[in-house]
Order: C-alpha cells, then structure tokens, then sequence
C-alpha cells in the first residue's frame, strides 16, 4: 500500500496549485459578486492542457490519470467553486461519454478541440419533469430521413450559454431505459433556445441554464456511443463525475479550513487569538479530520478507476462523504469567524454557499446512499 503521489502527480498538483494561486483564487470573489463567467482563467487552461488532463494524448488531451483529474478539480475547488465546476463538467461530464464511448469520427471532430479548450461542452440529464430518475426523460430524437429531429425541453444545464458542443439524454425509442441514447448537438445548430442563467445560491459564475429544442436537426452519426444505451452509458459517466464532486468539495472545504487557521490566529477575544480557545481549537481538530478522511476516499476512487476497477460504491461514498462533510467544514469555518463570517467580505460565506450544490448535482445524497445500500445489501 503506498499512499504517496507519484512524482509525475505532485508536480501536476503543484503546477495546478500555482495557476490556481495566481490565476484562479485572487477573481473568485469578482466572479461571486458579478456573476461573470470567468473567462480569463479558463482561457488559460486550455493550453496548459488542463481542460483535457485526463483525455487520452490520443485525442489531444494531457493523458493523465484520474488521480491528478480529482487533484485539478480539488485545487479549482480551493480556489473558486464557479470554476471548478465549470470544468468538472466540461471535462467530467461533457468529455468523458465522447471519451469512453464515442466513435473516432465524433471524437476527432468534437474530443479534440474540447481537450485542447478550443470549446467547452454541456452534458444534460435533467429536464424541467425529472432529475433523479433519468426513466422519465421526455425530450424526443425522432428519426428523419438522414436526422435525429429533437423536441423536448432540459433543465439545468451547466455551460450551456458557453459550450460549443451539448451531449444530451433523449428518448430515441418507445420503452423504458432501453429507449434512452446520447446524442451530441453543436451549441449552433438551429432550434436551440438558452434561457437567461438561473439566478442561484452560488456559484454564481458557473451558468446553469434552461434549454428548449425545437426541431433540432443533427445527423444519425452524432449518437454517442450506442442507440438504446444512453443510461447506462449515463450511470458509467456519473461514476465518474461523482468523484469529480466529491473532489470539489474536498477543495471547498480545503480553502475555508485555511481561512478558518489564519483568522483564528488573527482574531483577539479575552486577551489572547482565539486559536488559544480549547472551543476553537476542537473544531479546527475536527475540520482537520474529516478533510483528511474525504481526501483518502476521493483519491482512492480516482485510483481505483485508474486500475480499470468497479468504482460505484466508492465514488457514490467518496460524493457523499466529503460534499457533507465540506458542508459540516463550512458551517464550522462560518462559526470560527463570528459575525464576519456572514459577511460577504469573508470568503467563507461564498464557499458555504457554493457548497451546498454539491449535496444535489450529479446524484442526490440520498440516491447516493441508494446507490451505496444496493451495492451493500446486493439488492435492486
Ligand atoms: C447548479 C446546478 C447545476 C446542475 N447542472 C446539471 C447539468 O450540468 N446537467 C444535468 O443534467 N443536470 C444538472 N443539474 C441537475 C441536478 O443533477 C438535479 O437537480 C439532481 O439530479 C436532482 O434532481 P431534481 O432536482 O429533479 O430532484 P428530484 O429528483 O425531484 O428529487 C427531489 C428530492 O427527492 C429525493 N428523491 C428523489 N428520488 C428519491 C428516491 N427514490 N428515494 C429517496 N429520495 C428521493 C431527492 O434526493 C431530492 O431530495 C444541476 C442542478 C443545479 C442546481
């Protein structure tokens, strides 16, 4: 058992922690307040190979494993949620059904510019009616002549105002699950209506939007992946992005138990920095824990994926350990600072707040304990 990073991983998390440091961190409370997407910094990924870290060199991503994958989406997390978001779902998301399931003519027209960060992409699940039970989906591809023609309507859709490419759930058959496909949509294609950003609790940067289609045409060849096994292509992928998720919050939480350090030290009650104050002390000895704990469990399902083993389990208890235990981490970090911890001067009142998705995308804490009790208990 060896729980060191390789030297090739530390030096990707010191590269990512330094760009995080000057590139990422010093806009994440600009981002908050404007709400402007944040451009500038994601722009620079793209050469630094980081929209692309865990796609195949191949197909013009970095080829690193998905260890260093959690540690860019963790170090993005320390910095700004927006971001770190941003990209987990481009690259966690939006990139992994072309990756694992997409044919080369689709990854050679749509992985590569996305790996490279000459386009972001959008994966869409959940519609207006349904989120947690991907059954449900309504949005339509019906066959036309030489075309998918797509009616229906999604729901919360990360990155659609700035994806170049959205890969969507639809219904392809009549049926259950086994009518379900993805199909792959350039941003462009006639038909396509964004609504305006949702107005949200946080992560105020990251746009999340409502998106109708109204006889939207793409070519037959644009199914990722086969027809007819959409979800559970959807449920490989969801593994996947679960430790993606579990990761952000494990940075979440990095940054506001950092915050939590320096303003105990600084702050004075009764004479003396509060750190002297056992009260304070305990809950910094809690923090420390149950960081220490989720990063175990977020790197050793992205260590299992890299090995080609199961990972459902792991990754649905990776994602719902550490995106409640970051949510425990920044309520305590908010106590540590008093008064000033609600204010949004502080940056721990942004982070609890961009938290708090983290319980909710990408399966609910409570389908993941779903999830967790069928792997335990062997049942369906
Ligand atoms: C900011 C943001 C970004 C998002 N980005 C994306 C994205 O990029 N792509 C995308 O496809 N989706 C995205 N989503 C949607 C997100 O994945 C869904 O909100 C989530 O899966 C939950 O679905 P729902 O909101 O429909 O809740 P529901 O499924 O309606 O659930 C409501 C409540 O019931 C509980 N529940 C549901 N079923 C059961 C059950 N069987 N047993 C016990 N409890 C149950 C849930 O846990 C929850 O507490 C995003 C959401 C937000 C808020």
């Amino acid at each position: 058992m060896d729980f060191q990073l390789s030297d090739e991983q530390r030096l990707t998390q010191q590269m990512i922690h330094d760009f995080v440091e000057n590139e990422v961190k010093p806009l994440a409370a600009h981002t908050d307040r404007t709400h402007e997407f944040p451009w500038n910094s994601i722009r620079k990924m793209g050469p630094l190979g980081l929209l692309g870290l865990n796609i195949p060199e191949e197909w013009a991503g970095a080829g690193a494993d998905h260890v260093s994958a959690a540690i860019l989406i963790e170090e993005l997390g320390r910095g700004c949620g927006s971001t770190a978001l941003t990209v987990a779902a481009h690259l966690g998301l939006a990139c992994a059904p072309l990756a694992l399931f997409g044919n080369d003519a689709l990854k050679e027209r749509y992985l590569k510019p996305m790996a490279r960060g000459e386009m972001l992409g959008a994966l869409s699940l959940t519609e207006p009616g349904t989120g947690s039970d991907l059954r449900a989906i309504r949005t339509a591809a019906r066959r036309e002549g030489d075309a998918w023609v797509i009616n229906g309507g999604k729901m919360w859709m990360t990155n659609a105002s700035v994806a170049g490419v959205m890969i969507l759930l639809a219904r392809t058959g009549e049926g259950g699950s086994g009518a379900l496909s993805h199909i792959l949509v350039p941003a462009d294609t006639p038909g396509i209506e964004i609504a305006p950003a949702e107005r949200k609790m946080g992560l105020h940067g990251c746009k999340t939007h409502a998106v109708s289609f109204d006889n939207v045409r793409v070519p037959l060849d644009h199914v990722v992946g086969e027809e007819g096994r959409g979800l559970q292509q959807t449920l490989t992928v969801l593994d996947g992005g679960r430790i993606g998720i579990a990761a952000l919050s494990l940075g979440l939480a990095q940054a506001a138990f950092e915050e939590s350090i320096k303003y105990s030290h600084e702050r004075q009650t009764f004479g003396v920095p509060i750190a002297q104050h056992q009260a304070i002390q305990f809950k910094i000895a809690d923090m420390a824990t149950q960081i220490h704990a989720a990063r175990l469990m977020v790197y050793q399902a992205a260590w299992l994926r890299d090995q080609g083993q199961p990972i459902t389990q792991a990754a649905a208890q990776a994602k719902l350990f550490a995106t409640e235990m970051a949510e425990k981490v920044c309520f305590e970090a908010i106590q540590i600072h008093g008064g000033y911890g609600y204010s949004a001067e502080f940056p721990v009142e942004r982070i609890y707040r961009d938290n708090r998705l983290m319980l909710i995308g990408e399966g609910t804490s409570e389908i993941n304990r779903m999830v967790i009790a069928r792997n335990v208990l062997g049942v369906r």
